[in-house]
């Protein structure tokens, strides 16, 4: 069989690994370390920095196509990769998607509704941009942040006192290195995975709704408690996005969902937190339509193959919590509870917020899925025997 390159050795990876094996793939891995998650379940595996193209270019050379799993690779990495096969999605759409001034104007210009944004780049574009905004705003590194790192809410122009502008750097041709949003008065939060291939097929899987916690993704429900017409709109805006950017492969759209609005906040352009929950809920997982649509296959069933689901993140911090009893998480209670399925990503250190594994729960009624499921993972701090 042909043989994937998977440029990045996250879970995001190893669970592409395991898809794309189920369907008769050789998967290599260029990660940084053999102990990374994907480099685990990978065929084989290359490290070096991302920074090194003979590595990468070696690595290359051993792929029949090649993907990726998150934003913050050198985009000359990537067009190095495509020197020796082809590479999905390619260096401008990662390069739109790893910075948020790029990715903001990219969406503005193809009508793509956001919130209002500006460029700041100290103290006082802070406040020009709040005093144009409105405050409060929500001030962000244009690059590298996630989980909420880098982020500033600032309620008045004091605030802008209290953050270390020079901390953060700018994209290329002087783009400036933080940007300014204003506070979008949601009422949930969703996200559209959409799928591109090169002959310009596309599919949407349905909507999901997010609960974040301290920024960080919590709970994925599905359905999403959304009007279908807006359901409609946000699968629109994601196959929108995607023709625009010329997207090969899979990209997520997250959205904020207000009264009579959809807002969208962000992309990534790989597979997404929000998406575990379509390995158990959905005809075609979100790995297998990454597979089928760098591969050129046709692209599988997104619809639903349970009436409700729910998938809630497992963090470090339920590690450390069992550790100050002496205890490893009570694995034995949690899968007791019935029709829970566990995914964990073969991390050893557990830091307080790191993404260790996730739980997903089927069943007929969302209410009760979501209920059962924090009973499972209420179960693993539970006492032992
Ligand atoms: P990740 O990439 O892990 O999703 P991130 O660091 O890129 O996270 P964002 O997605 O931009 O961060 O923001 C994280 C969360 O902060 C959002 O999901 C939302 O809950 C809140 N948030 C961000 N921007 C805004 C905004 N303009 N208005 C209201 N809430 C916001
Ligand atoms: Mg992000
Ligand atoms: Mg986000």
């Amino acid at each position: 069989g042909a043989t994937i390159g998977m440029v990045g050795g996250g879970q995001l990876g190893r669970m592409f690994a395991m898809a794309a094996a189920r369907m008769g793939y050789r998967v290599g891995v260029f990660c940084g370390s053999s102990d990374e998650p994907a480099a685990k379940v990978a065929a084989f595996t290359v490290c070096g920095p991302l920074t090194d193209h003979s590595a990468i270019e070696a690595f290359a050379k051993r792929c029949d196509v090649i993907t990726l799993e998150f934003e913050n690779i050198p985009a000359d990495t990537i067009a190095a990769c495509g020197k020796h096969a082809p590479t999905y999605p390619d260096a401008s759409v990662l390069a739109m998607a790893q910075d948020r001034w790029t990715e903001k104007t990219t969406l503005r210009e193809a009508g793509i509704p956001v919130a209002g944004f500006e460029p700041v780049y100290d103290r006082e574009s802070a406040i020009a941009a709040g005093d144009l905004l409105g405050w409060p705003i929500i001030v962000k590194t244009c690059r590298s942040g996630y989980d909420g790192k880098g982020q500033h809410r600032l309620n008045s122009p004091d605030d802008a006192a209290t953050v270390e502008w020079a901390g953060a750097e700018g994209g290329e041709d002087g783009q400036p290195p933080w940007v300014a949003e204003a506070l979008v008065p949601f009422e949930r939060e969703a996200s559209v995975i959409v799928a591109r291939t090169l002959d310009q097929r596309v599919e949407t899987f349905p909507v999901f709704e997010n609960d974040h916690q301290n920024h960080i993704l919590d709970e994925t429900k599905l359905p999403a408690e959304v009007s279908s017409e807006m359901q409609a709109q946000a699968r629109e805006i994601a196959m929108r996005v995607a023709e625009h950017v010329g997207l090969v492969g899979l990209l997520c759209v997250e959205l904020f969902v207000t009264e009579d609005e959809l807002i969208v906040n962000e992309v990534a352009p790989r597979p997404h937190n929000s998406g575990h929950v379509t390995i158990e809920a959905c005809a075609t997982s979100q790995f297998e339509q990454h597979v089928r649509a760098i591969c050129g296959l046709p692209l599988g069933d997104t619809s639903m193959v349970v009436p409700a689901a729910s998938m809630l993140n497992l963090l470090g911090d339920l590690w450390q919590a069992a550790e100050a009893r002496n205890a490893s998480p009570n694995w034995e209670a949690c899968l007791e509870t019935p029709g829970v399925a566990l995914h964990l990503y073969g991390k050893h250190a557990a830091p307080a917020g790191r993404k260790m594994g996730h739980l997903t729960a089927v069943g007929d009624d969302l209410p009760e899925v979501s209920q059962r499921l924090h009973l499972a993972r209420e179960r693993l701090l539970s006492e032992l025997g």
